[in-house]
């Protein structure tokens, strides 16, 4: 079946703010790894969300993101560190339909995954373009909190479900352009906004 180019409407919802446990003030930004670099491409390994670096390693992945404009997600890959975490927030995107606000998980499991749509992504790993993705419009995402290792389940469509599977692919190794429908064609040049 072929994906249709549906626009997704609605604006932001708050339904929920959940705001990892164990999370601190003190966290640096990271620099971003940038593609062609070899961890980026390289699978992430499980990790406990209950050691302390992990934590510690959320909190900066929470600053790293917020220190970036328009920025809806990131992996601890991204930040040089091949585990399986990462955070997302889309709250106030005008693509959001479902929000939970901030997350992080540890260890994602996709449980769920239904709908084919296509929209145009970025990545911070790739600041210089952009893309057309086709990914499941809506997602079920399991993960582990960082300094609780509680499970959370995470019910997400249009961007909140794109996000967490981009992210899941940086987890896996694969990055946003390994999914574009047409390189040649739909690659764009994107515009800085810092
Ligand atoms: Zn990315």
């Amino acid at each position: 079946m072929q994906p249709k180019k549906t626009p997704i409407a609605g604006g932001p919802s708050m339904t929920s703010a959940h705001m990892p446990s164990g999370v601190h003030r003190r966290a640096r930004v990271h620099t971003i790894l940038e593609h062609p670099h070899p961890a980026l491409t390289r699978p992430s390994v499980d990790c406990d969300p209950l050691d302390p670096e992990i934590v510690e390693l959320t909190n900066t992945l929470i600053t790293t993101m917020r220190g970036m404009p328009r920025c809806v997600g990131l992996s601890a890959v991204q930040v040089g560190m091949n585990v399986r975490l990462f955070c997302i927030d889309v709250t106030g995107h005008n693509k959001a339909r479902s929000c939970a606000g901030l997350v992080a998980l540890a260890n994602p499991r996709i449980l769920e995954a239904s709908g084919n749509v296509v929209m145009r992504e970025g990545c911070a790993s790739i600041p210089d373009f952009l893309g057309d993705v086709a990914r499941a419009e809506t997602v079920v995402v399991a993960g582990l909190v960082p300094g609780s290792a509680r499970e959370m389940v995470i019910y997400a469509d249009a961007i909140e479900a794109r996000c967490m599977l981009h992210e899941i692919d940086h987890l896996d190794g694969v990055l946003f352009v390994d999914r574009v429908l047409d390189p040649a064609a739909e690659l764009h040049t994107r515009r800085r906004y810092s």
